[in-house]
């Protein structure tokens, strides 16, 4: 059978492992094996100085020149007959430079499979089905000069360790996940917005780099360190993960950092047709075959100051109040006076809730928009990201859930129980008539809590539901249950004291009894009346 380069082996049987994200190993298969990751990345050290000496060795077979570009620093290999004058990534000309070194090269190639007539034409189907956008009427123009290039890229799969961390919230949360392929491009003169448009490749059909393959075909050389190939490998692992952890999360104000520390990275060429010419741009996948385009100008998007958000929210807040008030009461003067003060303290509170997010001023950010052919259809698909708590001092698996129904349902019904307490208590105590029921009794209560209990909402039950999310436990029979901390309830003798010292140690003891006095009195008129 013929191994596929990207692919984990079982050492015992052969067949094919794939990564177990919660148990953090590869599992083969057919036999059950187990691949630690630090095996994985040593089988595939294995093929790279295999391939790397074979490369070597051919080397000297062929006639290879590489040239550097005056302008931009680019680096093509061409064939020794092949004339080729000026940079096809900037313009300027080219110097020609010395024999081709054989470390230069990657080690794996992704070939063509698609051939130049091909991707013209599946340019000009992308501008057929964009005519009236001013990139595609000027792309007409340039459709012949589209060349094939195989482009320097790192290819990364296996583990990737993230952690997130709540720019509105206390907590950093760790998951981790699996990427299957991502290419991080090795080019600085290349758009990565716009390769990025025209990924995904097929990663199964990789093969060893052989140099048959250059043959008739331009070469680009990476020329990016190794710490810009850092930075890159990192931002694009976190932003491949980004939408599913906000998902998780339910917010998008978060800080997410991604270690690939334990993935298989093998340095990669990928077919791709290219153009550009000043700020027009445009990529073929050279083996699917899907476009993509860079929008000539910038887009822009608005951001809205954290303070601004406060007063927008208190208006509708305090409008629907005060609509809500006026259809029971009539009383136009008396809904609006109410809707006021409760917009006052509604104010307070989402001034404190929206301080926490970073942005503080009305902001104006742009990027280029990249449009992309839905032709090739390989889908691009990630493993759902598992998050990892620790749980009886051991890193578990688990599933995190925020705002789910039976949260809300709860934190409402306890704001009614808090806002309800007396007329609750006297409905107990006069047997349920509603007709004796005086709420005017409780008015000193509603005076207090009314405005409270929107603060604790707001506030502290947010803050509530993104510190502490319900955890559940995957169980043998893969179904999820919920985790509860355990609660050791031991009677401590210092709680009996601090007790007794709040109901007879004056002067906390005279408040302690004059609201309890209070309450009952409340309870009693609302209960019976005045
Ligand atoms: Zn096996
Ligand atoms: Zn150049």
């Amino acid at each position: 059978m013929e191994q596929k380069i990207a692919t984990i082996y079982c050492p015992s049987c052969g067949a094919p492992a794939r990564f177990d994200i919660p148990s953090q190993r590869y599992l083969c298969g057919y036999c059950g094996s187990k691949v630690e990751i630090s095996e994985a990345v040593e089988q595939k050290r294995g093929f790279r100085k295999i391939q790397r000496e074979k490369i070597r060795n051919s080397l000297k077979d062929f006639k290879l020149f590489h040239t550097v570009c005056d302008g931009c620093g680019a680096k093509i290999v061409i064939e020794a007959n092949e004339a080729l004058s000026t940079c096809p990534f900037c313009g300027k000309s080219l110097v020609r430079s010395e024999y081709l070194h054989a470390d230069d090269m990657p080690e794996s190639v992704i070939p063509f499979r698609i051939v130049p007539e091909e991707a013209k034409e599946k340019l000009q189907n992308w501008c057929d089905s964009n005519r009236n956008r001013t990139e595609a009427k000027q792309l007409r123009k340039h459709i012949d000069e589209l060349k094939g290039f195989y482009l320097p890229y790192e290819l990364v799969r296996g583990p990737v360790h993230l952690s997130a961390d709540r720019m509105d919230g206390s907590r950093t949360y760790y998951c981790e996940g699996f990427l299957e392929n991502e290419f991080i491009n090795r080019s600085k003169q290349l758009d990565n917005l716009l390769l990025d448009g025209m990924e995904p490749f097929d990663i199964d059909e990789l093969t060893p780099f052989d140099f048959g393959y250059i043959a008739g075909q331009r070469v680009k050389i990476a020329d990016i360190n190794d710490r810009t190939l850092e930075e890159r490998t990192r931002n694009e692992s976190s932003s491949v993960y980004a939408p599913s952890i906000q998902n998780v999360l339910e917010t998008d104000k978060i800080d997410i950092s991604a270690d690939v520390g334990g993935a298989i990275r093998l340095p990669v060429l990928l077919p791709v047709y290219y153009f550009t010419d000043g700020e027009l741009m445009a990529a073929v996948n050279g083996q699917t075959g899907k476009a993509s385009v860079r929008a000539l100008k910038d887009s822009h998007y608005y951001f809205l100051p954290w303070w601004f958000k406060a007063i927008v929210a208190t208006i509708v807040f305090s409008a629907v109040i005060c609509g809500a008030i006026f259809l029971f009461s009539k009383d136009l003067v008396s809904s609006l006076c109410i809707a006021g003060i409760l917009a006052l303290f509604f104010l307070i509170v989402t001034l404190c809730l929206y301080s926490d997010t970073v942005r503080n001023s009305f902001a104006v950010s742009s990027g280029r928009k990249i449009f992309t052919s839905e032709s090739g259809k390989t889908v691009r698909s990630i493993a759902d990201p598992v998050f990892f708590e620790k749980i009886e001092n051991k890193e578990t698996p688990v599933v995190l859930k925020f705002t789910t129904p039976l949260r809300i349902i709860e934190i409402i019904l306890l704001c009614f129980t808090v806002l309800f307490l007396p007329v609750i208590v006297a409905l107990f105590v006069n047997g349920f008539d509603f007709k004796r029921l005086e709420l005017g009794g409780s008015a000193v209560w509603f005076c207090i809590f009314v405005p409270v209990v929107p603060i604790y909402l707001l506030k502290f039950g947010i803050v509530e539901l993104h510190d502490n999310p319900w955890i559940y436990l995957y169980q043998d029979n893969g179904r999820l249950k919920r985790y509860r901390k355990k609660h050791e309830f031991r009677f401590k003798k210092g709680i009996l004291s601090d007790l007794l010292r709040i109901l007879f140690v004056p002067p906390l003891s005279l408040a302690v009894w004059f609201g309890i006095i209070s309450f009952i009195v409340m309870v009693y008129l609302t209960a019976f009346g005045f």
